[in-house]
């Protein structure tokens, strides 16, 4: 047994894979539990549970929330809460819905630098999901931007970039209000990755702590694309503010070289994390 990957991505959002696959890896890999963290959604919840019915894999339900602080992204992840509480359905249908603006805003970014990327084949390519960064990058590899997904984002795409245009996203301390609110509790996710794309800072500790002071449950200090020196800061940062160091791999199935339980935390780790949620301990 490897223990708990606690944030994986499905077709219900920017995955390239079925959330039944994402059960049957996570089996074959030996996890004992599987967060289920798609952007904005909860829509694969339910799928996930039914494929893991009887194999002994634990679901840990969960979503990716979409922030923003000084124009970066923060991501916020939350698990167990209430999928029906209604100021959290709200807003996450709101998110969802200004996708789709910013999808076309980016669009028009990329005519004017002369890419023909097609807002229909966007949304084409998102199905059902949300739409997100990843789809407008397949779109622009097919439009000729660049020869690669990650090019377009090197160029383009990444936070400050020439297309990039931020999306209506609360702010984290509201994401944790919200989810820990609906019953859930809230993890930082991927600190060390926060900041235009020129000069990744890291999420800064006051932002950390106001978080925390909102009700932040833990930190992703283990996920593949941070350094030692992120895991080392935020692991202290974790334990300077009594919170819960997690791990998760952020599979993106085709999307991202990233390999689901590739990182993972331990069960005890997990029973710390829920006994957070608000009233139970
Ligand atoms: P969005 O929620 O639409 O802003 O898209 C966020 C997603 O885009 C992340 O979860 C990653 O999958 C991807 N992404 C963001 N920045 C980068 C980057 N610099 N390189 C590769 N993928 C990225
Ligand atoms: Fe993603
Ligand atoms: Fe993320
Ligand atoms: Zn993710």
């Amino acid at each position: 047994m490897v223990g708990y990957d606690l944030h994986t991505h499905s077709d219900a959002s920017d995955g390239t894979t079925a959330v039944e696959d994402n059960v049957r890896l996570a089996l074959e890999v030996g996890l004992e539990g599987l967060g289920v963290t798609d952007h904005d959604t909860t829509a694969a919840w339910e799928r996930a549970r039914v494929a893991a019915d009887g194999t002994g894999l634990e679901i840990v339900p969960g979503t990716e929330f979409s922030a923003e602080h000084e124009g970066s992204s923060v991501h916020v992840l939350g698990f167990w809460f209430d999928p029906y509480d209604a100021r959290l359905v709200e807003e996450l249908d709101r998110l969802r819905n200004e996708r789709e603006h910013r999808a076309r805003a980016i669009t028009r970014r990329f005519q004017e630098l002369g890419f023909d990327v097609s807002f229909a084949r966007i949304r084409e390519l998102a199905g059902a999901a949300p739409i997100a960064r990843p789809h407008i990058a397949t779109a622009a590899v097919e439009a000729g931007a660049a020869a690669t997904r990650q090019e377009v984002f090197d160029r383009f795409l990444a936070d400050g970039g020439p297309v990039y245009v931020p999306k209506h996203a609360v702010s984290p301390v509201r994401a944790v209000e919200l989810l820990t609110d609906a019953g859930g509790v809230a993890v930082l996710a991927h600190p060390g990755l926060f900041g235009a794309r020129d000069g990744r800072t890291g999420t800064p500790d006051e932002l950390v702590e106001e978080m925390t002071a909102a009700g932040l449950s833990g930190i992703e200090v283990d996920h593949p694309d941070h350094t030692a020196r992120h895991r080392a800061r935020y692991d202290a940062l974790a334990r300077a503010l009594g919170l819960t160091s997690t791990a998760g791999s952020d599979y993106h199935g085709a999307a991202k070289p990233n390999r689901l339980g590739e990182v993972s935390c331990s069960r005890s780790v997990v029973d710390e994390l829920r006994a957070r949620i608000r009233g139970r301990t």
